[in-house]
């Protein structure tokens, strides 16, 4: 499980997903931050849909990015053509393999869809282009076929294969023995292409790589067709914390990206998304916070800092006092322990009504009570 791939596909299936439209200036940035985070390969959209798109690509392709560039395109030689004039040096070409697939798209015709595919891998390999297979549907397909369909493309001169859930219904253990076999059956590389249905994608795309797939399809905030992919920062951060594998990404620029495509896609992150949502490093319960505040690891799998995230401490509904005295403390407020108790009831009260954690000037209001208490105490 080493030197893993990742070829992250947020321009083209991220941007596939319903809504979602990005332009140049938004498609640029964010290829410039995956480079630059050190993103090996990156997935840049579909040449064949028209001009638009391929002033758009072909502007990618002028940037010289570190990373390899790759275009998305159907077993059509004219989809490789529009890739050609876009400057493509890799291309990934689709082929449904599952039966549902083969008779809406090839009306069940396997020897007609095979002969499209060995002809338009044949036009690409002929103008000296890496040509990547993706299995669509491979998931739901009769796995001894779709191992005549790799190993016959093989032949013909694809050299990786991508293995695509893309319905999502997939589960790890299955994952694990379908990848297992296939990857012990291909002389070639085998990526992951995992979709969300059952929330299962990042936790798919995992076991495919631990059954051996060495290639993994991702996109920033797991964005995507329907219930979206298995997510650039998941599993980055599941590789490097869980795996210990280094993949020569810089992961403090996580939260940053992140962002990035939240506003570029539009909508809005849920708190608590893992790895870059707004809640992953905040503690409000009292006894998370009392433990965070004495050593972070007790209630943090890894510091905020290394995903270029922060580290809050909010008091709300579940606070506790010793999050009420640091935070009193660090503006100079000292209270006793039974201003502390009502103090916190006030908060419980307060928050529970608002529906919300409090912010520091509403905390400092409700303690003010007892702080110009004390002082006319003192003036007596
Ligand atoms: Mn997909």
């Amino acid at each position: 499980m080493n030197n893993i791939l990742i070829n992250d596909t947020t321009l083209r299936d991220g941007e596939q997903a319903a809504g979602v439209a990005f332009t140049l200036a938004e498609k640029t940035a964010i290829a410039s931050l995956l480079n630059s985070m050190g993103v090996q390969e990156i997935e840049v959209g579909i040449p064949a849909m028209g001009k638009v798109e391929q002033e758009a690509i072909a502007h990618l392709v002028h940037q010289n990015f570190k990373a390899d560039l790759i275009s998305w395109n159907r077993a059509v030689i004219s989809d490789i053509v529009a890739s050609l004039a876009c400057g493509m040096k890799r291309v990934h070409i689709s082929i449904p393999v599952s039966q549902i697939q083969i008779d809406v798209k090839f009306q069940g015709q396997v020897s007609l869809m095979l002969n499209k595919l060995r002809d338009t891998i044949n036009f690409a390999k002929d103008h000296g282009l890496f040509v990547a297979l993706g299995g669509e549907d491979a998931s739901r397909a009769d796995q001894a076929f779709l191992l005549d369909v790799v190993l016959a493309a093989q032949e013909w001169g694809v050299s990786r294969f991508r293995y695509c859930d893309t319905v999502g219904i997939l589960d790890p253990f299955t994952t694990y023995e379908r990848v297992s076999h296939l990857v012990q059956s291909l002389p070639i590389p085998v990526e992951m292409h995992t979709h969300n249905d059952f929330g299962l994608a990042t936790a798919n795309a995992l076991a495919g790589i631990k059954a051996g797939a060495s290639a993994v399809n991702t996109t920033v905030n797991g964005l995507g067709e329907r219930a979206g992919n298995a997510a650039l920062e998941e599993i980055v951060m599941a590789l490097k914390q869980i795996y210990g594998i280094k993949l020569g990404i810089d992961t403090s620029r996580l939260t940053e990206l992140s962002r990035l495509v939240v506003m570029a896609s539009g909508g809005h992150l849920p708190p608590w998304k893992a790895i870059v949502g707004e809640n992953a490093f905040t503690h409000e319960s009292g006894i998370h916070t009392a433990g965070v505040l004495k050593n972070p690891n007790t209630y943090e799998p890894f510091a905020p800092e290394i995903v270029g995230s922060q580290r809050r401490l909010l008091a709300g509904k579940h606070s506790g006092r010793h999050l009420l005295k640091e935070i009193l403390a660090s503006q100079g407020i000292f209270l006793d322990q039974e201003e502390l108790r009502s103090l916190l009831e006030s908060v419980r009260h307060f928050s529970s009504q608002v529906k919300r954690n409090l912010t520091s000037e509403e905390l400092l209001k409700l303690a003010s009570h007892f702080v110009n208490q004390k002082e006319i105490n003192y003036a007596n």
